[in-house]
């Protein structure tokens, strides 16, 4: 039985194209600036996000890792969303390697923070103070329904943060999802942010790698950083060239994920037992609350599965589904009858 997973955009495999090249890259020793696939793709990369230079790092945990402590010094606070996944998914590394404080504002359900929260967050200069150095934002944010975060709004953060003089940081790890979405190019939406990571490895489809983005300081400092947290890898354009592959062949695709998760919001809101807020669907995720109290999200999973659809609980009522490329139209309507069925027998 072919299975319909989607439990993460993390799971995706290299397309063929991505495998040709992997197997054909040229390479050299990275760490001296010598591997010519690498270059070329942190130039591509920096060109997509409209920065003077990029950085290719092992994870989007490492590229917000590095982009953080380049921002900020020991005993430095950061302002971030309390549902931001460098706050609750990356170990607390910020503070445990870099000694950065983080500040947390609350998470309006799109994903952004409200301007006056992050305004009376900033530290005034005091004595008893951290010094406020850097906003982190998440867009798309994956922990609120893969909200984009608009132009609009990241350039109303970025003047705050200028008024302030605090830098901006932006978890692209699904900033092409919000390009796609908004219609807008990412390096517009990336344009006022001193930094901007994005993930090669999920909805693009590459094996492995993120990269890092900004000016020709930043990235230098970032390549210092990467060095000293293990990163520094030899050959690693067998890597880049995949990320190559994905940055020109899988970005003008991420609509077909788009309209596939929306299908899936669609279907599921239809189906007796479950809630899903089918407005809030823009791009590849979706969340789903069970609201049937006698069917457990282990229960619903373990049917599911039986009808090989794999999703992820991430609550106690709540499932996530998200699409990618090996998620086809049809594959949306299996899981939808994998759905009915599950729910119909309870
Ligand atoms: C996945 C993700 C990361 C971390 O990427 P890894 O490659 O899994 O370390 C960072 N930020 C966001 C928003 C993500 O979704």
């Amino acid at each position: 039985m072919a299975i319909v997973d989607l439990r993460s955009d993390t799971i995706t495999r290299p397309t063929p194209a991505m495998r040709r090249a992997m197997a054909e890259a040229e390479v050299g020793d990275d760490v001296f600036g010598e591997d010519p696939t690498v270059n070329r793709l942190e130039a591509l990369a920096a060109e997509r996000l409209g920065k003077a230079a990029a950085l290719l790092v092992a994870s989007g945990t490492m590229a917000n890792l590095v982009s953080l402590m380049v921002h900020c010094g020991r005993g430095d606070e950061v302002i971030l969303g309390d549902q931001a996944h460098s706050f609750l998914y990356e170990q607390g590394g910020s503070a445990a390697l870099g000694g950065i404080h983080p500040r947390t504002v609350a998470n309006q359900s799109d994903g952004t923070l409200r301007l006056e929260d992050i305004e009376f967050a900033v530290r005034p200069d005091n004595v008893h103070f951290p010094r406020t150095r850097l906003i982190a934002l998440e867009n798309t944010h994956n922990r609120c329904y893969g909200a984009p975060l608009s132009l609009t709004y990241m350039e109303a953060v970025a003047a705050l943060a200028r008024r302030h003089g605090i830098a901006l940081h932006v978890d692209g790890a699904r900033i092409f999802n919000a390009a796609a979405a908004l219609g807008v190019p990412a390096a517009r939406l990336a344009k006022d942010a001193d930094s901007v990571s994005f993930c090669l490895s999920k909805g693009l489809g590459a094996p492995v790698g993120s990269m890092v983005c900004g000016s020709r300081e930043f990235v230098a400092e970032a390549r210092r950083v990467r060095k000293v947290l293990g990163g520094g890898m030899r050959q690693a354009g067998v890597i880049a060239a995949a990320g190559i592959v994905a940055l020109n062949e899988m970005v003008d695709r991420l609509v077909e994920d788009h309209a596939n998760a929306r299908r899936l919001a669609e279907g599921l809101a239809a189906v007796d037992g479950l809630t899903v807020d089918c407005r809030r669907v823009v791009t590849n995720i979706v969340y789903l609350d069970i609201n049937r109290d006698r069917l457990p999200p282990a229960e619903l999973l373990e049917r599911l599965q039986a009808e090989g659809i794999l999703l992820l609980a991430v609550g106690p009522k709540r499932l996530r589904a998200v699409t990618t490329h090996h998620v086809s139209a049809a594959d949306i309507d299996r899981a939808l009858e994998a759905f009915r069925k599950a729910l119909a027998t309870i």
